[in-house]
């Protein structure tokens, strides 16, 4: 059986008393248990929400760590001080760094590298544009990103990753995939780690969706075999929508 995951991504979104008013509303609320709800905050707050969320199972992440183990690289932040801060996840690759942050898989492999180092689980995104899906060059991005991001990795890691699949044509559009599109790229992914690792690893990784998931549309998603639960943005400011999210499972 493979984790279900519901992972927040809060982006640049929220100051102090956001973050207080969220947290005291999220406690409140019921999912189940077979669930890994991973809130992921901005890095100022890591501490605060793993503090106030640990004791109720709820993980925390964050949404980049540098290349770079330590040392002179102003603004940065390391992975092992994401972790000695609480957190358990980050997120690596998400397309709004690879657009306006020029991140390359070349540099993601080597994060990815730093989390695991540092005993943090990798979210890896991977996802199209709109332009290369119309030209039926989704499948060969995807794969990409994916060889050059992970594929380095030996089976021991490999299966310490999460990956989510988010067509970029579906974040913050309201444009959600159609539960088939994301079953078919959530089926590609599976079989390219069969390929490259084989069947039993291709089965203990799980591969969130990503693109405008919310409550209306998660339980149609997550209904499909190889869609292993989402990575939520928008929906995931608030409480109720996040928890609803992580509700939809049948
Ligand atoms: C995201 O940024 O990872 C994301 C999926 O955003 P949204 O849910 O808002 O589309």
């Amino acid at each position: 059986m493979r984790k279900k995951i519901v992972a927040g991504n809060w982006k640049m979104n929220k100051v102090d008393g956001e973050v207080k008013t969220f947290l005291s509303a999220i406690k409140q609320l019921s999912y189940p248990s077979d669930v890994d709800l991973v809130v992921v905050p901005p890095a100022v707050f890591i501490k605060e929400v793993t503090n106030v969320l640990e004791p109720k199972k709820i993980y925390t992440g964050a949404q980049n760590c540098s290349e770079y183990e330590e040392g002179a690289y102003t603004g940065e932040l390391a992975a092992k001080m994401i972790r000695s801060v609480g957190a358990q996840y980050v997120i690596v690759g998400h397309s709004e760094r690879r657009a306006y942050f020029g991140e390359k898989n070349e540099v993601l492999a080597l994060k990815i590298d730093q989390a695991l180092a540092n005993n943090l689980t990798p979210i890896y995104c991977c996802g199209e544009k709109l332009e290369e899906r119309e030209a039926g060059n989704h499948f060969k991005i995807v794969e990409k990103q994916i060889e050059e991001g992970l594929f380095h990795l030996p089976i021991e890691e490999i299966t310490q990753c999460v990956i989510a699949y988010e067509p970029v044509w579906a974040i913050g559009t309201g444009v959600t995939a159609t539960p088939e599109q994301a079953q078919e790229m959530h089926v590609f992914i599976r079989n390219l780690i069969v390929k490259k690792y084989n069947q039993q690893i291709a089965e203990k990784i799980a591969i969130l969706y990503g693109g405008s998931c919310n409550p209306d549309n998660a339980k149609e998603l997550f209904a499909n075999l190889d869609i292993d639960g989402g990575l939520i943005g928008g929906a995931s400011l608030k409480p109720e929508e996040f928890i609803a999210i992580a509700n939809s499972f049948s």
